[in-house]
Parts: C-alpha cells; sequence; structure tokens
C-alpha cells in the first residue's frame, strides 16, 4: 500500500499537529491548502503555474467528471492526474455535496444562515428540485442537458476509483443547516450505512483493479452543528471497519455553522483517530484556516480563492481588496508587496485594474495565481510556526492587520 500519514510534531496543549501524507504521486506536508481545480482544471490557471505557486495537491470533483467527460475517459488516459498534466497527489470529493446541493436548490449552502429556516423541504425560489434522496441513493438531473442519473455509495466508488484520484471520498448525503434535527439524524443514520457500503465496494475495487496506483479512502463526518450527532458520527465512523476495512483518513463536511467551526471541529477530532488524516471540506477563507489549523485540520480545499478572483477580488496581508474600483487606476504596486507569487513579480495594480476592466482573460489568470499563492502560503506558514512554536503569534500578527484593515480597503 502506497499511503501512510506520519505525524512529524503535535502541540501539547491543542489538537494541531504537522504530517506528511505519502500519496502514490507524491507527498503532501500537512497542514495543507488543496486548490480546487472542479473539472480536472484550475479555472483560468496551468498546471505548471499550480506547482510553481506552492500547490501540493489538487481536488477536483467526482460530480462534474462524471457529466462530462465521463469517467471512462479518465480511466483510459491514466487517471486525472495524467489526464490534466499534474504529476503531483490528487483528490476527489465524492459528489454528495453537489448532488445535494442540487436538491435544496442552492449554490452555497455551507454559507445558510443557521437561524432563516428550519425546514427540509425548503428551495430557492424559482428552482427546481433535481435531487431526490432515498436509502438506496440520490437521482438527479444533470445541469448540463437535464438527463437522469443516480447516484449510490456503489456508483461513487466505481466513478472515482475511473478518476483515479490518490485520496477519494465515501458517499455522503450532505444536509444543510435548513434541515431540522430529527433529518439531520436521518441523513446522519443514512450515511453510516453507505459508509460500510463504500468501504465494501472500494475494497472490490482494489482487489480487481490490482495494476492501479492505491486510492485512499476517506469516510464523511456529518452532524451539522449538533454536538451529540458530530460526536456520534465520529465515533460510529472513526471506529468502523467492514471486511477488515477502515477508513484511511476522514472528511469533516456538511452543515457548518461558521461561527461555532472551531468548537465543531474540535468536538470531531477529539474523537476521530490520531493516526489519520483529516480533511475539512470546502473551507478556505483565511481567517477560517486559523481555526482550522488550531484544531487538528491537517488539508483544507476551497473554490473561495479563485472564485473571488475571477471578480477581482483579491487578498493581501492588509486585507482583501476589489483591483476594478476605480482607486487602483494609477497604482503601479503589486497587490501585494509582501507576497512572492509571479502576478506580483511582475504586473502592477493599475494593470490588473485595467485587464479586469477590458474583460481580457488574463485577468483571472493572474488574479488566481496571486489568491491561490497567498492561500497555500499562508498554511504554509502555519505549518512553520507550530514547528517553531510561535502560531499563536503568527495568528494574531495576521489577523490583526489582515482584518484591521479589510475593512477600509475592500471597497
Ligand atoms: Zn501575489
Amino acid at each position: 500500500m502506497n499511503f501512510s500519514f506520519d505525524i512529524k510534531h503535535a502541540q501539547s496543549h491543542s489538537l494541531a499537529r504537522v504530517g506528511t501524507i505519502n500519496t502514490p504521486h507524491g507527498p503532501i506536508q500537512t497542514p495543507a491548502f488543496i486548490p480546487v481545480g472542479t473539472r480536472a482544471s484550475v479555472k483560468s490557471v496551468l498546471p505548471e503555474a499550480m506547482a510553481d505557486l506552492g500547490a501540493q495537491a489538487l481536488l477536483a470533483n467526482a460530480y462534474h467528471l462524471y457529466l462530462q467527460p465521463g469517467p471512462e475517459i479518465l480511466d483510459e488516459a491514466g487517471g486525472l492526474g495524467e489526464f490534466m498534466n499534474w504529476p503531483g497527489p490528487t483528490v476527489t470529493d465524492s459528489g454528495g455535496f453537489q448532488v445535494l446541493s442540487l436538491g435544496v436548490g442552492f449554490k452555497k449552502v455551507l454559507a445558510m444562515d443557521a437561524d432563516t429556516f428550519r425546514d427540509d423541504d425548503v428551495i430557492a425560489q424559482n428552482k427546481e428540485r433535481l435531487a431526490h434522496v432515498d436509502d438506496e441513493g440520490v437521482t438527479f438531473k444533470s445541469h448540463i442537458d437535464g438527463s437522469m442519473h443516480r447516484f449510490t455509495p456503489e456508483v461513487s466508488m466505481q466513478v472515482q476509483h475511473k478518476i483515479g484520484a490518490d485520496i477519494i471520498f465515501a458517499f455522503d448525503e450532505c444536509t444543510t443547516l435548513h434541515n431540522t434535527r430529527a433529518y439531520q439524524i436521518l441523513a446522519m443514520e443514512r450515511t453510516y450505512a453507505w459508509a460500510i457500503r463504500c468501504l465494501d465496494e472500494h475494497k472490490r475495487l482494489t482487489d480487481e483493479r490490482i495494476d492501479k496506483p492505491y486510492q485512499a479512502l476517506f469516510g464523511v463526518i456529518q452532524g451539522a452543528q449538533y454536538e451529540e450527532l458530530r460526536k456520534r458520527a465520529a465515533t460510529e465512523l472513526g471506529g468502523l471497519e467492514s471486511d477488515a476495512q477502515r477508513f484511511d483518513g476522514f472528511g469533516i463536511g456538511g452543515a457548518l455553522d461558521k461561527s461555532q467551526l472551531g468548537t465543531i471541529i474540535t468536538w470531531v477530532n477529539e474523537i476521530l483517530p490520531e493516526d489519520k488524516p483529516r480533511h475539512l471540506l470546502g473551507i478556505g477563507a483565511p481567517e477560517d484556516l486559523f481555526v482550522g489549523v488550531e484544531n487538528g485540520i491537517d488539508t483544507f480545499d476551497c473554490v473561495l480563492a479563485s472564485r473571488i478572483a475571477r471578480t477581482s477580488a483579491v487578498y493581501t496581508m492588509e486585507g482583501r481588496f476589489n483591483l476594478s474600483n476605480s482607486g487602483y487606476k494609477r497604482d503601479f504596486t503589486p497587490i501585494d508587496d509582501e507576497c512572492d507569487c509571479y502576478t506580483c513579480a511582475h504586473y502592477t495594480r493599475a494593470y490588473l485594474h485595467h485587464v479586469f476592466r477590458a474583460k481580457e482573460l488574463v485577468a483571472a489568470t493572474l488574479a488566481t495565481i496571486h489568491n491561490e499563492r497567498f492561500i497555500v502560503r499562508l498554511v504554509d506558514q502555519m505549518r512553520q510556526a507550530l514547528l517553531d512554536g510561535n502560531f499563536a503569534e503568527m495568528k494574531a500578527d495576521f489577523l490583526g492587520r489582515y482584518t484591521h484593515r479589510s475593512g477600509q480597503s475592500s471597497n
């Protein structure tokens, strides 16, 4: 087996740790931020540029690749990394989140306000419900051509084995903060039953595809904002063994009330097996990364850095701002003079302001390179600070500057 996790350093007074995840396509030094290339492409940026900016691994999405171009194409190509010219480690998430997002008609399920609704049937206005969940799986309508499809735990494993990423995720039912507690329990029990089926199908496929590199399977911890449910999920999935198979790591997913992020992660990470890596699904704002790392998260993925870059929003040590705002028209300084990225070494805010206003494609490329570098480097700096024993100081210094000026410079 070509997968392991070595912990190099663990903080005595917190759950934070520094380690290495070893995969058949190379190591990931943790804590690490893993940029997202949803459809086997980080939008507007070449894989070589992602490697240059320090990305150690890339995460793609099984739902999107299943619909287009289809898992068989990736299998024939030799797997996701080979297909997209990324030689390093790759990850796919199971598609549960995307499929279930269709079900509630929302795109940004994780960002929902916990107190707004409590209704299992709520859907966004003017949006059709595109997915239906039952105990066996999920039936959904393609957002591309309206065709009907069905994901079960077995199908998700088959799809992710063909896509061939080094780390794959169990198929879970991703709920929203709108769901009632009763529904969260039902979804969690379903996710547990599906976890067993994922482990069994994963073992069958691993044995059948013995010539392929080993793929590590991570279980997904659900339970929304409920302490009892999160702890129960961590206990059940953390200890789960089926046919001598256990999960290689864990993802913390589902509805996360951001004001409770640290508390929820702590509930789970105090219970999960210490020697397995822990991934926080879909969270990547700078302040949240600190909360994750100090509570024992090893890897993160998030589309935020690249998504906001395409709207001209960039991160800097002094906070986030929009390059297309008129104040930057004659600003001949780099986006962030403390940044070591390709964009900051070669381009000014004035140039970026111009290409965003002129809708030139290179605007997205340059801004994405900067934002991805900013986030990757920030987590790298947290890793170094843990080793140097000055994480708390580094966090206070960063957040003091970042959040202090953020308001001033954001418009
Ligand atoms: Zn930069």
